[in-house]
């Protein structure tokens, strides 16, 4: 941008070098003839009023332009007014006129002298009609006249060296060069004012190409050439020297050339000065580059300054202070500047400057992060340069704006632009010069673009394989996470089954313990049950008082045994009868008399308890009422019941019982029978005990303390039905049965007087 901007200034400065030498004074004519030539003069008339007022050309175009134009004329005096205009418009600046007058005198036989003044007029504004055509036509013109005029060699080259100049404005550089080497190799005198001139144009047209090294070298001759003229220091040639060098990027020799020209700017009386803006700017160009940030802001805050004081565009350095402040990490302060910049880039219809404009204001936001809009911007300046041709210019934008998008990672953005860049940079490869591409080959390296461009796919890449790798995370993430929501729901299944389980079974355990306690308590009911049953069942079947059987017992004891005794018989296998033996204490009745009926209680008890100790285990003992009891004998061999008797009696006697402190031996009488006395079908057994019932009678009336027995005489059967209506007195009588009384205690007597 910097070297843009002085370009610009070196090629308007250069070209309007000489107009001013190109306007010949004439001798004055006063004012006041002017009236006079208002009314149609004569053409002589009119020529003299206007050599008359030479010095207000603008009076001169007034009165005899129109005059010229609508007036017929001869050749002579067309000529002679025609040239007298010219001049009249060069000194007033209408190109317009000076074109049109030239357009009307051209094809008319001039003398050289005149041809000559016309071409020197008309030479500093062909340009203008950006006609290479007419140019080449005056380039004929001047040819033809050369020789022509032999004493004005200088002037010829001079010319040669104007148009040479309108050649480079035109972009026409090789005729531009072509021609400023004609007009440096036209004359004698040498150097003079056209060398000066043509390396100025040649400089130019070498620097218009890139060709920086051609240009300095043209122009250090244009310096000789002003030297050996003895020319004071020229300003514009010691700025163009600046710009020169600045755009070679020798700083300190721009800033030692700026200097000098500042130098010579203050000689007074010259007309063309430099501006002083451009070369504070210029200036600021060079200490920037030469990193003296302090210097550099100052001149380019002065040139903003001057040119703003000066009512010109302070468009350039405020973008060069823009960039000065962005390269020195200050974006926010940047980012306004380019922006004003930009404005006046946009007023002034300036493309490229504004694309330049866009470009740093894109670097400015990305710098400061603000990455999105950046992006915009760098767009923006892409579509403004996409209309015009400049490379460098948008060959420095491009590292910023990928650098950006890769920042945002579009890459695919990225290496688009890196594709464009590359095409237009061979483009411009081919447009421009060796000594262009040497310089682009010094951007290449900065920027590298292959290297760059495959960073690129490669980032690309890494970011594609990150962006899977976070797809793959993600999606892992999300499996990791259903994986987890499923493991946590079965855990907690699983935890609900343990608790559920877990109080189950405790719910078991305490059923089972309460289970188990009751299945105790009903085992041990069912025990206290059966012992109740049992207690139930003795005490049913056992008398309170002694303990022995109770009679109820003893009756359900004899029909049992004598159901099955019957069987037996009726089977034809008969069993052994029963022995029925019947006890009665002797005179009881006195012992509850003479000592209380507890003490009856307590010899009853005391009997029982000698009986049991007395009878055998298969024997059964009941007492049958009061103080009678039954032994049931189930088999004994009647010869035995004695013995058993007298052991009872021995017992009895041996253990006296002691009432009311004195020793009471408890007697006893007993009678026996057999039951059944015949084998019979008959289940009834209370016949059998009444034969029992009958001895113990017997034993009685026999005097007590003793034992008598009734049994079936011999081998003689007594039926049922005879049994029925015969009494045992009858039995007796008639031999069924015979008493055993055999055993008779020794002490009977005695026995009876201790009851008694
Ligand atoms: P004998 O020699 O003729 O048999 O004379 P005895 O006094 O024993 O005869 P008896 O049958 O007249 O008397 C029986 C008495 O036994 C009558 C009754 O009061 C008494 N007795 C019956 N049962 C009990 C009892 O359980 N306890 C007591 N203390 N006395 C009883
Ligand atoms: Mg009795
Ligand atoms: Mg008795």
């Amino acid at each position: 941008m910097k070297k843009f901007s002085l370009l610009l200034a070196l090629t308007l400065s250069m070209l309007s070098v000489d107009t001013m030498q190109a306007a010949d004074g004439g001798p004055a004519i006063s004012s006041t003839s002017l009236a006079k030539a208002t009314t149609s003069p004569a053409p002589e008339t009119m020529l003299v009023r206007v050599r008359q007022l030479a010095a207000k050309p603008e009076v001169v175009l007034q009165l005899a332009l129109p005059y010229w134009r609508s007036q017929p004329l001869n050749q002579a005096d067309t000529i002679a007014l025609g040239l007298a205009l010219m001049k009249a418009a060069n000194a007033t600046d209408q190109s317009q006129d000076v074109i049109a007058i030239a357009a009307r005198l051209r094809p008319l036989p001039m003398q050289p002298l005149d041809r000559r003044l016309m071409l020197g007029l008309l030479a500093a504004y062909i340009d203008r009609l950006h006609d290479p055509g007419r140019i080449r036509l005056m380039e004929d013109d001047v040819r033809q006249l050369a020789p022509r005029l032999p004493d004005h060699q200088p002037y010829i080259a001079d010319l040669r060296a104007q148009l040479a100049g309108s050649y480079a404005i035109l972009n026409l550089f090789s005729d531009s060069i072509r021609l400023a080497r004609e007009a440096i190799a036209t004359g004698s005198q040498h150097p003079g004012v056209a060398d000066y001139r043509a390396w100025q144009v040649i400089s130019i047209a070498e620097m218009r190409q890139g060709k920086i090294p051609e240009a300095i070298e043209a122009l250090h001759s244009a310096e000789k050439a002003s030297i050996a003229m003895k020319m004071p220091d020229d300003a514009l040639l010691l700025s163009s020297f600046s710009a020169l060098y600045l755009y070679a990027g020798q700083w300190q020799q721009s800033i030692d050339y700026t200097r000098r020209a500042l130098a010579a700017s203050h000689i007074a009386g010259r007309k063309m000065q430099i501006n002083r803006a451009d070369t504070f700017n210029n200036l600021g160009s060079a200490y920037s580059q030469l990193g003296d940030f302090k210097q550099a802001q100052t001149y380019f805050r002065a040139a903003i300054k001057l040119a703003k004081q000066q009512g010109q565009s302070y468009a350039y350095p405020l973008n060069n202070l823009g960039e000065l402040l962005r390269q020195h990490a200050q974006p926010a302060e940047a980012l306004p500047i380019f922006r004003e910049a930009l404005g006046i880039f946009r007023q002034q219809r300036d493309v490229l400057a504004q694309a330049v404009a866009w470009a740093n204001i894109g670097a400015s936001l990305a710098a400061l992060g603000q990455r999105e809009a950046g992006a915009k911007a760098f767009d923006q300046s892409q579509l403004l340069f996409a209309k015009i041709h400049d490379s460098e210019e948008r060959l420095k934008m491009y590292p910023d704006m990928i650098a950006n998008l890769r920042a945002l990672h579009r890459y695919r953005e990225a290496v688009q632009v890196m594709q464009v860049m590359q095409a237009y940079k061979e483009a411009s490869d081919q447009r421009n010069s060796e000594q262009s591409r040497i310089r682009i080959a010094k951007l290449e390296s900065v920027i590298d673009l292959e290297h760059q461009q495959r960073k690129l796919v490669e980032a690309e890449q890494e970011h594609l394989k990150q962006r899977n790798t976070i797809e793959r995370f993600k999606t892992r993430n999300q499996q990791q996470r259903q994986w987890i929501g499923g493991m946590v729901a079965s855990l907690l299944a699983l935890l609900l089954f343990a608790v559920l389980a877990y109080r189950q079974s405790r719910l078991r355990q305490r059923l089972n313990q309460q289970l188990e306690q009751s299945n105790v308590e009903l085992a041990e009911q069912r025990q206290s049950l059966a012992e109740l049953n049992a207690k139930i069942t003795h005490q049913s079947e056992h008398d309170a008082l002694t303990g022995l059987c109770n009679r109820r017992y003893g009756q359900a004891w004899l029909e049992r045994k004598m159901l099955a005794l019957a069987n037996d018989f009726q089977q034809g296998t008969p069993s052994p009868p029963l022995l029925l033996m019947l006890l009665d204490i002797d005179h009881f009745k006195s012992i509850n008399d003479q000592h209380g009926h507890e003490a009856g209680d307590r010899a009853l008890t005391h009997f029982s308890a000698v009986l049991r100790q007395c009878s055998r285990p298969d024997d059964v003992l009941v007492r049958w009422g009061g103080e009678e009891f039954l032994w049931i004998f189930p088999q004994l061999n009647p010869l035995e019941v004695d013995a058993i008797f007298q052991r009872l009696r021995t017992s009895l006697h041996s253990q006296p019982l002691q009432l009311s402190g004195e020793p009471q031996i408890i007697k006893v009488s007993a009678g026996y029978g057999l039951a059944p006395a015949w084998p019979t079908a008959d289940t009834d057994w209370a016949p059998w005990l009444n034969i029992a019932d009958a001895a113990l009678y017997r034993a009685k009336a026999g005097g007590r303390d003793r034992i008598t027995g009734l049994l079936p005489s011999g081998q003689v059967h007594m039926d049922a039905a005879t049994l029925a209506r015969t009494s045992i007195a009858e039995m007796l009588q008639d031999g069924w049965l015979r008493e055993q009384d055999m055993l008779r205690n020794s002490d009977d007597t005695a026995a009876d007087s201790t009851v008694q």
